[in-house]
């Protein structure tokens, strides 16, 4: 229910137009897949996902014999989730240790939501019955370490810190003992989100990595990136610079629920091959969905 709430101005920009030139064309011909992949180019799904879709399309429509355009809008979904769960693991839960700590890396430009995501992941996760640590790493934005505060306050988990301008890399020690000592199964480490310089910010995740690599045995266990869903096909040029930088395992995409260009989900998946763990579909600590590929795409037309 959430989720397609969430998609309400996607799915009114997206099926709104699909349904409307659904009930102008008679037959199924070129001008109609033209215009489609107008659509959904809008929606932004991405060139390289439209054309795939588009040519899928072209070829049920002649295997099947489809006629009528109204038939063509069931094969759409269907093929929407074919896309997206093409291809290797597509599972949007998150790579949880069985026993020890699972140390979570959160990355992401200013501004897109990361400190209101790991709030609400840490909610999540408590709910789940895990004991949560935050890792107050973004120690260069002036308020990122009282922000991630009020969230560990909100939810009641507590946040390992320093003092603003400190090495994030010695707080990511310090909270990685600390984990160790409380027995914390999943700590959640945010960090800097500066992408003006591509060189220190690739420097910092380094340092940061090794430490928490050398500290906990196959840690990493994820890196997510967040990106915020209104900012388009700016989103998709974001998760291509962090996955030059390191390894990106997984998406949080926020503000779902603000955008019509809800498509951007199927071009991440499409065009880097990461998948979208979870979505923001609001402000609130409980507006934060795991992501569902056919609740997606039955929620754009549904
Ligand atoms: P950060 O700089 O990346 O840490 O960004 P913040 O977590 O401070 O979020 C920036 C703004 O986006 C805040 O006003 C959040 O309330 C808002 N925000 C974050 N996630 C979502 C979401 O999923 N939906 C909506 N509508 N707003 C969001």
């Amino acid at each position: 229910e959430k989720f397609k709430e969430g998609l309400t101005k996607t799915r009114d920009s997206f099926s709104g137009k699909v349904n409307d030139l659904v009930a102008r064309y008679r037959k199924v011909d070129e001008d109609f897949f033209e215009e489609l992949e107008e659509i959904l180019i809008g929606a932004d799904v991405g060139v390289n996902t439209v054309m795939e879709l588009i040519d899928e399309l072209r070829m049920e429509v002649k295997r099947r014999n489809i006629q009528d355009p109204r038939e063509v809008q069931a094969v759409i979904s269907e093929k929407l989730v074919e896309i997206y769960e093409a291809g290797e693991d597509i599972s949007p839960r998150i790579n949880m240790q069985d026993e020890g700590l699972t140390v979570i890396l959160v990355v992401g430009v200013n501004g897109v939501g990361k400190t209101t995501s790991i709030g609400k992941l840490s909610n999540k996760l408590k709910q789940d019955g895990k004991k949560v640590l935050l890792a107050a790493g973004d120690t260069f934005r002036a308020g990122a370490i009282e922000q991630l505060e009020v969230w560990g306050e909100r939810v009641g988990v507590d946040v390992i810190k320093q003092s603003s301008g400190s090495d994030p890399a010695a707080v990511m020690f310090d909270a990685i003992q600390a984990a160790k000592a409380r027995n914390v199964d999943v700590l959640l480490c945010d960090t800097a989100g500066r992408l003006q310089n591509k060189v220190n910010l690739m420097k910092e995740l380094e340092k940061v990595k090794r430490v928490i690599e050398r500290e906990v045995q196959g840690a990493p266990h994820e890196v997510l990136l967040v990106l915020d869903a209104t900012t388009g096909q700016n989103a998709l040029s974001q998760a291509k610079i962090f996955s030059e930088v390191t390894n990106v395992s997984g998406i949080i995409l926020t503000k779902l629920d603000g955008t019509a260009k809800g498509g951007i989900v199927l071009a991440i998946r499409n065009e880097l091959k990461i998948p979208v763990k979870f979505v923001g579909l609001g402000e609130k600590v409980e507006d934060l969905q795991e992501f569902n590929a056919e609740q997606y795409v039955y929620g754009l037309f549904a």
